[in-house]
């Protein structure tokens, strides 16, 4: 490629920030673009006419005027440009290839296996969508996101141990590909979605339970990046002080994923996740209680977390509270109320249903295509 001299970064810069402008807004006039943009309307004027002879946008007319000619406002070409997203989790690799518009165009899923070659799956799965698609050109940007550590600046997945990824670099595994790569740990790839697309309050965390806990934060607008990039181990904090207090994966005694989660609960009542499931619906009063107990303590560990990082919301998501909502969400919000001091300006609890952020990845695509 030839080295960028600097007006060309600052051109490519700002042809970005119009296009970005023209995807968020959907129909908007160059004149509102200048303004948003502070840039002078011939600036805006040449940066759309090159995006229109590019076909990334195009011309729409918004109102008809009696006389004269009509004001053309601009739209983004939501179904002619296209990402792709993978969906690593310790049960499936789930790839999709959709528009800018989120319409899934393709889609394929493989259960992992023992033994299975998660970078094979990876490629393999990815290849499949560009031999099968007319327009590969188009596609802008390619997104993962994976149940481990993952320090995305790199784009290493530096552990995910159900999945046996140490210190792999996907990148440069992906690079012969040609298309940019964004990979991101999948409950940070959610808080970045979440603050992007829903306009999220300044400073939350959101709680994965699921088979394990994870959380992020957003914290004065910018997720919050670690040196080990282990920020957000919520289920590794210790809680449990008791007798039979249980040892962790990660070594030690007492965390809170060792009773707090879908693996914790399998283990301890030896039952797969559906039975367990099934179990309470028909009114199970022990798994009952012990998910009480659970959501008590973790209610409580969050009123600290609110009280120490002075946290405006706590969005929950994963399984455990998609499937436990009536059982597990009064219960947390209670402790937190009873927990937190009246100067913390904590705003809400609320829940992300899972089914509400399957695509994140290919999100995270777009995202990073217009930065
Ligand atoms: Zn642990």
């Amino acid at each position: 490629m030839a080295k960028l001299t600097s007006p060309d970064i600052m051109k490519q810069k700002n042809k970005k920030k119009v296009l970005k402008i023209i995807y968020t807004e959907k129909n908007i006039y160059r004149a509102k673009i200048a303004e948003m943009t502070h840039m002078s309307t011939q600036t805006v004027t040449n940066i759309t006419k090159e995006l229109l002879s590019e076909e990334l946008i195009y011309e729409v007319t918004l109102e008809k005027k009696a006389l004269g000619r009509n004001p053309m406002a601009l739209s983004i070409n939501e179904s002619g440009m296209f990402v792709i997203g993978v969906e690593i989790s310790v049960r499936s690799i789930r790839t999709i290839l959709t528009d800018f518009s989120g319409k899934v165009i393709l889609s394929t899923k493989k259960d992992i296996e023992k033994d299975i070659n998660v970078i094979d799956i990876l490629k393999e799965s990815i290849e499949h969508m560009l031999n099968g698609f007319d327009y590969v050109d188009n596609i802008k940007g390619i997104g993962i996101t994976v149940e481990g550590i993952v320090n995305a600046d790199e784009g290493i997945v530096v552990k995910a141990v159900d999945l046996n990824l140490y210190n792999v670099n996907i990148k440069e595994e992906l690079e012969y590909l040609g298309i940019p790569i964004l990979l991101e740990n999948d409950v940070n790839g959610t808080a970045i979605v979440e603050k992007y697309r829903y306009n999220k309050t300044k400073n939350f965390m959101l709680v994965k339970l699921d088979s394990g806990i994870g959380a992020s934060f957003v914290l004065n607008d910018e997720l919050l990046s670690s040196t080990n990039n282990v920020s957000g181990e919520f289920g590794h904090t210790r809680i449990y002080r008791n007798t039979d207090i249980k040892k962790c994966k990660c070594g030690r005694l007492g965390c809170l994923t060792t009773e707090a989660s879908i693996g914790a609960l399998k283990e301890k009542y030896q039952l797969d996740y559906e039975t367990i499931k099934k179990e309470v619906e028909n009114g199970n009063a022990e798994i009952r209680k012990h998910l009480i107990e659970i959501a008590k303590l973790t209610g409580q560990l969050l009123s600290n977390v609110i009280v120490l990082l002075d946290l405006d919301e706590i969005i929950l998501t994963g399984r455990l509270i998609n499937d436990f909502n009536s059982i597990l969400y009064d219960e947390i919000k209670t402790e937190i109320q009873d927990n937190i001091p009246g100067w913390v300006s904590f705003r809400r609890l609320s829940v992300l249903d899972i089914n509400d952020i399957k695509n994140v990845s290919t999100q995270l695509a777009i995202e990073n295509y217009f930065r």
